[in-house]
């Protein structure tokens, strides 16, 4: 059966004339869906019985079930979801200032194998549907009852790589009826797919784009992120240029600083090469460690010397906090799990 979370509007209204009823049912269906967030089609109840029938007979609503919630000394919490296939994701509510900020999963394991992360240690399964990439920013905001203000594309999985259902579920999430978040509160992370940037470059979305950047030379990079030796660092910064000049958006670069790996300040000297003069600002992330992990965190001396010749040298730069990293909640500590193995 089909989930109904995974219909635009406009394609929802073409299913409802399939089903033989007025196009506007499909927009007091995304009402229910969507602002009042309900659980089932019985609660519909200004859709006619016969219409709520239909319903349950061709489409489920996607229902996320908690298998685990944390909380985080800082606040930050993660829920563990089963998939309702065997599988189960990760997802990561943080508390800001300006509101609530939601780090969504879009595949269940990922394919790019970066050294660093934990989220490549297991094998891939399979893509999220648009409905499931949704329904964790649904199921989150019952849970708590909070309306959620910013959306990141940084959990599990590699969100170019699920480019469709990824894409569908912005503009589902920016909607406004839909979750009606506007889209420069939405952030997409990339490892650095470069033809899947050309081609967001012409979809016309405003969000924010954050390239996994990491090493500032092919050598070092492509030992942290086999993607590198598909699509090197002039090629990925060819395709951010192009980006930025077609949508006149500045771009984020996310650079994971480790111990004497890709810390000192030759490093962000040829930082400052590679990006004088792009519309462009740098958020450095203290690498997190992870079982096995071969990367250490730099120490803050580090760290913010290496923020400060950024700024020194026109790169905008800021160091992003550490949220959550008790409960492994912290960038790259998510993983899929296999709720019968319990892995
Ligand atoms: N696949 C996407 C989005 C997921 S990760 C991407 O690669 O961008 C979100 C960010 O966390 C990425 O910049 C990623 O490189 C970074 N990250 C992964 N593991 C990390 C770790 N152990 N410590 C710090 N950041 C990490």
């Amino acid at each position: 059966m089909k989930n109904i979370k995974d219909f635009s509007l406009e394609k929802l209204k073409e299913e409802m004339k399939n089903l033989q009823e007025k196009a506007f049912r499909a927009e007091q269906i995304f009402q229910w869906l969507y602002q009042e967030k309900v659980k089932s089609f019985d609660e519909m109840t200004n859709l006619s019985l016969d219409l709520r029938e239909k319903l349950k007979q061709n489409y489920t609503i996607c229902n996320y079930n908690i298998i685990k919630k944390q909380e985080s000394k800082d606040g930050t919490k993660k829920y563990l979801f089963d998939t309702l296939d065997g599988n189960a994701i990760e997802t990561v509510l943080m508390q800001y200032h300006h509101g609530f900020s939601i780090c969504i999963s879009s595949q269940i394991g990922c394919k790019m194998g970066c050294k660093f992360c934990a989220s490549t240690g297991i094998d891939f399964v399979r893509n999220l549907t648009t409905g499931e990439i949704l329904e964790q920013i649904i199921a989150v905001e019952q849970d708590e009852k909070i309306r959620i203000s910013n959306v990141v594309f940084m959990g599990i999985g590699e969100p170019l790589d699920n480019y469709e259902n990824v894409v569908k579920a912005i503009k589902l999430i920016n909607h406004p009826k839909g979750l009606n978040i506007g889209a420069r509160h939405i952030s997409i992370s990339t490892s650095g797919l470069v033809p899947k940037i050309y081609q967001l470059a012409e979809e016309n979305i405003q969000c924010t784009l954050s390239i996994s950047l990491h090493a500032t030379n092919n050598g070092k990079r492509s030992n942290m992120m086999p993607v590198n030796n598909s699509y090197p660092i002039e090629e990925l910064l060819k395709a951010c240029k192009d980006y930025i000049a077609k949508t006149n958006r500045r771009i984020s670069f996310e650079y994971a600083l480790a111990k004497d790996n890709n810390d000192n300040l030759e490093d962000a000297k040829e930082l400052v090469k590679l990006l004088k003069g792009m519309l462009c600002h740098v958020n450095l992330i203290p690498i997190n460690k992870i079982e096995n992990g071969k990367f250490t965190k730099s120490s803050n001396e580090n760290i913010m010397r290496f923020r400060d010749y950024l700024n020194d040298h026109g790169i905008v730069s800021t160091i992003r906090r550490e949220l959550g990293s008790d409960i492994d909640a912290a960038c790259g500590q998510l993983r899929r799990k296999n709720i019968n193995k319990n892995s």
